[in-house]
C-alpha cells in the first residue's frame, strides 16, 4: 500500500509540474501570435539590461507597427486583420537570430530585443523585415506595410523606460516621415 501511494504521489507531483510549465508558458504567450507577450517582454529586457551594465557590450530595441491597420480590418474585417498578425508575427521569427527576442507589444505593434547589436547591425535586420514584410502578399489582405523605431542601449543612462521611450520616439518619426521606413533616436 504504501508503495502505490508512492508512486501515486509521484505521479500527481509530476503532472501538477508539467501543468504549472504550461500555464507559465501560457501567461508569457500572447495567444493569437505565439510570440511573447508585453510583460514577458520586459522582464527579459531588464535582465538584459542587468547583464549589459555588468558584463558590457550592447543590445538595441525595434518598435514596430503595422500601417493603417485600421483599414486592414475596415476593409478585410477583423478575422481577416487576425490573420495578418499571426503571418506577420511568422514574418519576424524568420528573420530573427536564435538569440534575439520578439513579443507583441499590443494591438498591432510589435518589439524586437536584438542582443549583441549596434544600430548599424540593427538597422540592417530591421530593413531586412521591412522588405520582407512590404514584398509579402498576406493571405487574407494582400499586401502591407510597417515602420520602424530603432534605439540602441546607452550603458549608465538608460533604464528600461527610457529606452523604449527613444524608440517609441523613432517609431513616431518614421510614421511623421511617410511610414514604411526606418528612424533611429540615439
Ligand atoms: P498607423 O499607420 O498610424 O499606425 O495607423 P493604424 O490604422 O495602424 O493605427 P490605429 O491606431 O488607428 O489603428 C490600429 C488598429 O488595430 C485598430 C484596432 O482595431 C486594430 N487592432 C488592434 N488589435 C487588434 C487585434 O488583435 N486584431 C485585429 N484584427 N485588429 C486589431
Ligand atoms: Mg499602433
Ligand atoms: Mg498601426
Amino acid at each position: 500500500m504504501p508503495l502505490i501511494a508512492g508512486i501515486l504521489f509521484g505521479y500527481l507531483l509530476a503532472k501538477n509540474k508539467l501543468l504549472s510549465k504550461h500555464l507559465k508558458i501560457l501567461a508569457d504567450t500572447d495567444l493569437l501570435t505565439g510570440l511573447l507577450n508585453r510583460s514577458m517582454f520586459i522582464h527579459l529586457l531588464k535582465t538584459e539590461i542587468l547583464k549589459t551594465s555588468r558584463y558590457g557590450g550592447t543590445f538595441s530595441v525595434i518598435f514596430i507597427d503595422i500601417d493603417h491597420f485600421k483599414s486592414v480590418n475596415d476593409q478585410h474585417g477583423h478575422q481577416a486583420g487576425d490573420k495578418v498578425l499571426s503571418d506577420f508575427s511568422q514574418l519576424i521569427m524568420e528573420h530573427n537570430r536564435i538569440s534575439d527576442i520578439s513579443a507583441r507589444y499590443g494591438g498591432e505593434e510589435f518589439v524586437i530585443l536584438s542582443t549583441s547589436s549596434d544600430i548599424e547591425a540593427t538597422t540592417k535586420h530591421a530593413e531586412r523585415l521591412r522588405t520582407a514584410v512590404a514584398n509579402h502578399h498576406f493571405e487574407t489582405a494582400g499586401h502591407i506595410t510597417c515602420s520602424f523605431g530603432i534605439a540602441e542601449f546607452k550603458k549608465d543612462e538608460d533604464n528600461y523606460e527610457t529606452l523604449l521611450k527613444r524608440a517609441d520616439e523613432a517609431l513616431y518619426d518614421a510614421k511623421q516621415n511617410g511610414r514604411n521606413r526606418i528612424e533611429v533616436r540615439n
